[in-house]
């Protein structure tokens, strides 16, 4: 989170202040596993006193994608099994994802 913390900090223009962060996460990802908790704290303890104190996080759970090698079903992995759901057989394969994207600063301006 303290690499998002700095990411976001670079973007934020003058006179702006950082309301939230919102980050796309693979739904293969760990962050998502305690519904965000640990993501949020950590990101507060990397804003902490820095201007971008008080902002919140929000996390996008972005479905991965997997194909059957077998019958070439595509479709939306579970993150539960590797079985295909149209024919049966495994394992899929499982498409490469980045665990997590900043993809949006909500901003507003700070009255001088
Ligand atoms: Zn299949």
């Amino acid at each position: 989170m303290a690499r998002v913390a700095a990411l976001a900090a670079e973007r934020v223009r003058p006179g702006a202040r950082l309301v939230f962060v919102r980050l796309k996460v693979s739904a293969r990802s760990h962050l998502l596993a305690d519904g965000g908790e640990a993501a949020r704290a950590a990101f507060a303890r990397a804003t902490c006193g820095t201007p971008l104190d008080g902002a919140g996080i929000e996390l996008i759970p972005v479905p991965v994608g997997a194909s059957c090698r077998a019958c070439g079903a595509r479709g939306e992995w579970d993150g539960l099994t590797l079985d295909c759901r149209a024919c049966g057989a495994g394992p899929l394969a499982v498409e490469e994802a980045p665990e997590a994207l900043l993809h949006e600063l909500v901003l507003e301006d700070v009255e001088e």
